[in-house]
C-alpha cells in the first residue's frame, strides 16, 4: 500500500506546508471567481444538471488535488449564488463575514466535537462562555442555559420538545422521555400565527402530535399575532377538553420581519400557565442595533429563544443557538452512556454539552460568534444591524412613493415585501408579471430576489441582511424591476 503522506494533515514541516499550499491554493480560486458583482451568473437548471453530471465520482486512480481545484473553479465556483452581492435579497440568507470564514478554518481544521469535552476541551468552555454571555444579552437570568444547534428548526424542535416534556412532566405528571406520549395526545396544542414558520408543523409532527396539534392563529395588518384572537382560541380549546400547553411566538416572520407581541403573549401564558417559545431566528439579530433593540426587548420573559447566528449576524451555515430561561428542563435530552457523557467525569467538572442536545456529534459553531463578537464589538455589530433595518425603512419609502407597485406591509426589521401592478391594457396578470420578473433578473441580470403569496396573490420579497446596501443601490434596483416590467 502507497499512501501519499503529503496529504494528510500532520505537525512536521513538510505537512504544514502541504497545509498552508492547499489552503492558499483554495482561497485564490475563490478570490479569483468572485471577480463580478452578480449574485448569480444565470444558468438554468437543466444546463446546469448537465454540466454537472458525474460520470465518475469515485475514479480508479484519484485525480490529485489541483486537477479537482481546476474542475471546482470552473465548473462549480461560477455557478454558486454569491450571497456577499448586493444583488442578493431572496431569501433569510446573508452573506458571511470573513472572520467568521477564517473561523471555519479552525473549525474543519481541528475537528473539534462538542458532545463530550475530551473532544473539544477549549472548545467547550468557549460555548459555555458564549451561551452565557448570550443569555445575558437577552436578559435571562442566572438560571438560564443554552447550546448551539445546527439552524432555527432545530432550535425550535428543542424549546417545542422542552415545553412539552415540561408540561408532560409537571402538568400531568407523566414522564415522556420514558414512557413515551401519555394517551390524551391529540388533546394537546401548539399556538403560533398563521405566518410562522413551517418548523412548528415540521416539529410537532416529529414529536409524534402531528400537524394538527399546531393552531394558527390569525395576524393582524401588521402580520403580527393577534392577541385578543389568541385567548379566544386557547379559551375554547380548554372548554372543548383539549390541552394548550405552548405559544410560540415568532419574532421577524420570514417573509415580512414581522414581530408578534411578546408582553401579551407572556400576560396570556402567564394566565393559563402555558410555555411561551420565541422563533427569533431572523428578528434575534436585532437585539444588537442600538437603535431598534427595544423592538425585541420582550424575549426576556420567553421560556425559551430560538437564535439564528446565519441570518442577521451573518456567520457561515450552520450557527444557531437553542437558549432557555431555567436550565432544568434540558433535562429532557440527557441521557447518560458509559462510553461519552459519564456522571463520574461531570462531577469532576468535566463538561458534556451533549447532555443538553439532540445532536451527538457537533461542530464549534460558537467560535463564529466569539470571533466576530470580540472583533467587531457592541458598536461595529450595531452599526451593521441598523443599517440593514435603516435600509428596510428606505426601500419601503421608496415603493410607497412609486404608483405602479402595491407595498404589503411596514417593515419592522430588514424585510420588504411588494407587488407590481401591471400597466393597464398591458394583457398580463400581476402574478404572472412579477413571476416573470423574478425570473428574469435571476438568469438575465445577476440579481436574485425573492418571491412569495401574500392573501392569494404573488408577491415579491427584499430580505436586506448586507450591511454593505445602500439607499442608493436600492435606487437602482427599482429602477431596473420597472425597466422590466
Ligand atoms: C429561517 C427560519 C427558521 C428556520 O431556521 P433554519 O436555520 O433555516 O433551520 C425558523 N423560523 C424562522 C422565523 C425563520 O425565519
Amino acid at each position: 500500500m502507497n499512501l501519499p503522506d503529503k496529504f494528510f494533515l500532520t505537525d512536521d514541516a513538510a505537512g504544514r506546508n502541504t497545509y498552508l499550499q492547499m489552503m492558499t491554493a483554495t482561497a485564490q480560486a475563490v478570490a479569483d471567481s468572485m471577480n463580478h458583482p452578480q449574485a448569480y451568473a444565470g444558468m438554468p437548471p437543466y444546463e446546469l444538471r448537465k454540466l454537472l453530471a458525474c460520470k465518475d465520482l469515485l475514479p480508479e486512480n484519484g485525480m490529485g488535488f489541483e486537477a479537482v481545484l481546476q474542475e471546482l473553479s470552473e465548473k462549480v465556483l461560477p455557478n454558486l449564488v454569491r450571497p456577499m452581492s448586493t444583488g442578493y435579497m431572496a431569501h433569510l440568507h446573508s452573506p458571511a463575514l470573513l472572520e467568521s470564514i477564517a473561523a471555519e478554518i479552525v473549525i474543519a481544521t481541528f475537528n473539534q466535537s462538542m458532545d463530550s469535552w475530551d473532544q473539544a476541551p477549549a472548545a467547550t468552555e468557549i460555548e459555555v462562555g458564549v451561551i452565557n454571555f448570550l443569555c445575558r444579552l437577552y436578559g435571562y437570568g442566572e438560571n438560564a442555559d443554552g447550546v448551539f444547534t445546527s439552524g432555527g428548526s432545530q432550535s425550535n424542535l428543542s424549546g417545542l420538545l422542552l415545553a412539552r416534556d415540561w408540561y408532560c412532566n409537571e402538568k400531568l405528571h407523566w414522564d415522556v422521555k420514558k414512557y413515551g406520549l401519555p394517551e390524551n395526545f391529540r388533546k394537546f396544542r401548539i399556538y403560533c400565527s398563521e405566518v410562522s414558520h413551517f418548523s412548528m408543523e415540521k416539529s410537532s409532527h416529529l414529536m409524534g402530535m402531528g400537524y394538527d396539534a399546531v393552531v394558527k392563529v390569525p395576524v393582524n395588518s401588521a402580520m403580527q399575532m393577534d392577541c385578543g384572537k389568541l385567548r379566544e382560541l386557547i379559551a375554547a380549546d380548554i372548554a372543548a377538553g383539549n390541552l394548550p400547553f405552548c405559544v410560540a411566538a415568532t419574532v421577524g416572520t420570514t417573509d415580512f420581519g414581522s414581530i408578534d407581541p411578546l408582553d401579551e403573549a407572556r400576560k396570556i401564558c402567564d394566565e393559563f400557565g402555558l410555555w411561551l417559545h420565541a422563533d427569533a431566528a431572523y428578528g434575534s439579530g436585532v437585539i444588537l442595533s442600538e437603535k431598534y433593540a427595544g423592538k425585541v426587548a420582550g424575549l426576556s420573559g420567553c421560556d425559551s429563544i430560538t437564535v439564528d447566528f446565519h441570518k442577521m449576524f451573518l456567520l457561515p451555515i450552520s450557527c444557531s443557538a437553542s437558549l432557555i430561561r431555567d436550565k432544568r428542563y434540558f433535562e429532557a435530552l440527557t441521557l447518560h452512556a458509559d462510553y461519552l457523557n459519564r456522571e463520574e467525569d461531570e462531577e469532576d467538572g468535566y463538561i458534556n454539552l451533549v447532555n443538553k442536545s439532540m445532536q451527538t456529534t457537533r461542530r464549534f459553531d460558537a467560535l463564529k460568534v466569539w470571533i466576530s463578537f470580540l472583533m467587531r464589538g457592541r458598536k461595529g455589530w450595531s452599526d451593521m444591524i441598523t443599517r440593514c433595518i435603516d435600509n428596510a425603512a428606505y426601500f419601503y419609502d421608496c415603493l410607497r412613493r412609486t404608483p405602479e407597485v402595491e407595498v404589503i406591509t411596514a417593515p419592522e426589521i430588514s424585510s420588504v415585501v411588494f407587488r407590481l401592478l401591471p400597466s393597464p391594457g398591458s394583457g398580463e396578470d400581476a402574478d404572472t408579471l412579477n413571476k416573470r420578473i423574478r425570473r428574469e433578473l435571476l438568469h438575465h441580470r445577476g440579481v436574485v430576489i425573492g418571491q412569495t403569496v401574500c392573501k392569494g396573490n404573488v408577491c415579491l420579497k427584499f430580505t436586506l441582511l448586507n450591511p454593505l446596501q445602500s439607499p442608493e443601490k436600492l435606487d437602482e434596483l427599482l429602477q431596473l424591476i420597472l425597466s422590466l416590467k
